[in-house]
């Protein structure tokens, strides 16, 4: 990509201000000052922020580069487990909530945090009694279950290395993750349940290993009744040998450095890669974003609609949440089952404050219509958050009328596994654009570039780069350290996110696609996002996703899949209107030749859409790496 000219009409910004009180009682203050204490000595920022965790033994040095790598917090020596759960144990938290679970039939559960710190350490030394020593790999296979969080926990107590892997996964992909991990031991459950049914994950998990031969153990937690039966000598029941056990298990004592756990990405535009993430960074990094990008508070009811099985899920659901001693509500629930209402039912049962979700569902509300969502009071929502791709500004509108009711403030946490924490959003109280993710938060140096790193002009799309480390940054990809590598040298030494983006002249950065699917038309740059969201923001359309494909004159051309709203039909007629419409919001080079409707879009299992797998699909080529398509 050489010419910065991407079809981005910059018009004259729109934004919503936070009533002032949020800034006030926030735990940021003033972004614009904190930020500016940070450049004046980014090193004494992450000194002080790890200075919110417990250590056993202090670090001696922030941190070391030498290009590309990174080591954080020098023989600083923690566990992250004590941060999680001792440490609010004593603090006066003992018998605090720290999570709520509910399950799809409405069954509920809730753990203080003393009974998740003796469930917890009772699990580790069950682990510890099958062999499994500090460093070793454990698969965790499970539905969203408390045993979930319980395993990763106990991994992270003993220093096992844990790599959850989604629990709607099929063999292929299962085995793919056990293998290239080489884990010693798979912990699973024998179903997960999903739209009242149940789903047999056992016999996915029996042929996962076949050819596995690093695995000597699999854990099951056994919920259905009567419990199925455990028949090869490999096999162990979860709550048999969590019960033999002791309920106090001293942590082990970890470097900063030592892996915390390995997580493959969603696989989005191309094969998943093991991200390996530290112990030290990883903590600083998410308590610090967790405690002061989402402002959770002591009182507040947490929810984030991520399964603990992507990075979302790791780093806010369990570890950051918990390091700030949260109350956590968790559920096994679809968002449409047993109707479109649930979410916002579970959120006024459980007086839900801070609300963290995707693009993915709120467009899926959306297609359903508000009628929903207006049957219930929403009143004890703060906060709502969103994470995974742009929140396309229909969307952002949808979100904050009809859920946040013109009230609560939207954070748009624009992040990656790679990079273990949010990197780019706009702080609780400042003021939101819509389209716009917002700012690098203080602790983050983002930039919008071109292929030689030199900063793009305002309004010019460019390259998503990252200038100076953090804590926790991705330490390698898993057996692929060039891969690891490429992140650090593509542009000018300089960590590439492999997103577009364009900055604002205010600052604000919006993420305009994926470098992989960006579309060059008569020689203009064109990212998949503002396509998309021109098409969103069509009354008829609930979703779209636009891929480009080979035209002798232009190079490429620009071809829509929708997906309309209820009580829309697909008509020649509203084709045309679409073109038109995109034709005036983006402008003419942007106009799709051509548009299909779809009742679905391939996504990830994470809820993103796989535009390779349609352009793979349009042009009778391989689709490459489909383990993380859904269905
Ligand atoms: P793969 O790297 O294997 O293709 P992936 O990139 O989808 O998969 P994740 O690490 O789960 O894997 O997702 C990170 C990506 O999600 C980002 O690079 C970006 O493209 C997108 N994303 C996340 N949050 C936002 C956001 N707030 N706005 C726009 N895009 C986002
Ligand atoms: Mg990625």
């Amino acid at each position: 990509m050489t010419e910065q000219d991407f079809a981005v009409p910059l018009e004259t910004p729109k934004y919503y201000h936070p009533d002032p009180r949020y800034r006030e009682h926030s735990w940021i203050g003033d972004y614009g000052e904190v930020y500016r204490r940070f450049l004046n000595d980014p090193l004494l920022f992450w000194k002080e922020r790890a200075a919110e965790i417990e250590w056993f033994e202090p670090f001696d040095e922030v941190m070391e580069w030498e290009f590309p790598y990174c080591r954080w917090y020098l023989n600083g020596k923690l566990n992250v487990t004590t941060n999680c759960i001792d440490r609010h144990v004593r603090d006066g938290r003992a018998n605090k909530v720290a999570l709520f679970w509910r399950g799809e039939q409405g069954e509920e559960k809730a753990y203080t945090y003393s009974q998740l710190l003796r469930n917890v350490c009772a699990f580790a030394n069950a682990l510890k009694r099958i062999g499994v020593q500090k460093g070793d790999r454990v698969c965790i296979y499970m539905p969203v279950v408390p045993e979930q969080v319980i395993a990763m926990l106990a991994c992270a107590r003993i220093g096992a290395v844990h790599t959850v892997v989604f629990g709607g996964f099929g063999v292929h992909a299962l085995n793919q993750r056990i293998r290239d991990s080489g884990s010693r031991v798979v912990i699973t459950s024998d179903v997960s349940m999903r739209r009242g049914k149940e789903i047999q994950l056992k016999p996915i998990v029996e042929e996962a290993v076949v050819n596995a031969p690093s695995v000597e153990a699999i854990i099951v937690h056994r919920r259905s009744t009567p419990g199925v039966e455990l028949h090869s000598e490999i096999e162990l029941d979860f709550y048999e040998i969590l019960e033999k056990e002791s309920n106090t298990c001293e942590p082990e004592v970890m470097d900063a450095e030592d892996p915390l756990f390995l997580l493959y990405t969603s696989g989005t535009t191309g094969s998943p890669k093991g991200i390996i993430h530290a112990c030290g960074g990883y903590a600083v990094g998410t308590q610090y974003t967790t405690k002061y990008v989402l402002d959770i508070k002591d009182d507040d009811v947490y929810w984030c609609t991520a399964d603990p099985g992507w990075i979302t899920g790791h780093s806010y659901v369990v570890y950051g949440p918990l390091l700030n001693g949260a109350t956590v509500f968790l559920t096994e629930t679809t968002p449409d089952f047993p109707d479109p209402g649930i979410w916002w039912k579970l959120i006024r049962d459980y007086g839900v404050t801070v609300f963290y979700t995707a693009p993915t569902a709120i467009r899926m509300f959306m297609r359903v219509g508000e009628h929903w969502p207006d049957r219930y009071d929403l009143s004890s929502l703060r906060i709502l958050a969103s994470v995974g791709e742009p929140l396309n500004p229909e969307a952002f509108e949808w979100f904050y009328h009809h859920i946040g009711r013109d009230r609560c403030p939207i954070v748009d946490t624009w992040w990656q596994t790679e990079t273990g924490m949010h990197m780019i959003t706009t702080m609780v109280g400042e003021p939101m654009r819509p389209g716009f993710a917002g700012k690098p938060i203080p602790g983050v140096m983002a930039d919008v570039v071109d292929m030689d790193g030199k900063p793009v002009e305002p309004g010019n799309g460019g390259y998503l780069v990252i200038k100076h480390p953090w804590p926790s940054m991705m330490r390698s990809v898993y057996n692929n350290d060039e891969r690891y590598r490429q992140y650090w040298t593509t542009i000018d030494r300089l960590y590439t996110a492999t997103d577009l983006a364009v900055k604002g002249h205010d600052g604000n950065i919006m993420v305009i696609g994926r470098a992989d699917d960006l579309i060059i038309v008569a020689g203009h740059n064109i990212g998949t996002a503002e396509v998309e969201s021109a098409l969103v923001s069509h009354e008829a359309v609930a979703e779209a996703a636009v891929i480009g494909v080979p035209d002798p004159v232009k190079g490429n051309q620009i071809k829509a899949f929708v997906i309309l709203r209820d009580g829309y039909g697909g008509s020649d007629r509203l084709k045309s209107d679409l073109r038109y419409h995109v034709r005036m919001t983006v402008g003419p080079i942007a106009m799709p030749s051509e548009i299909k409707y779809m009742d679905s879009l391939p996504k990830t299992r994470s809820g993103k859409i796989m535009r390779r797998v349609l352009k793979a699909q349009e042009l009778g080529m391989d689709p490459g790496d489909t383990s993380t398509l859904e269905d």
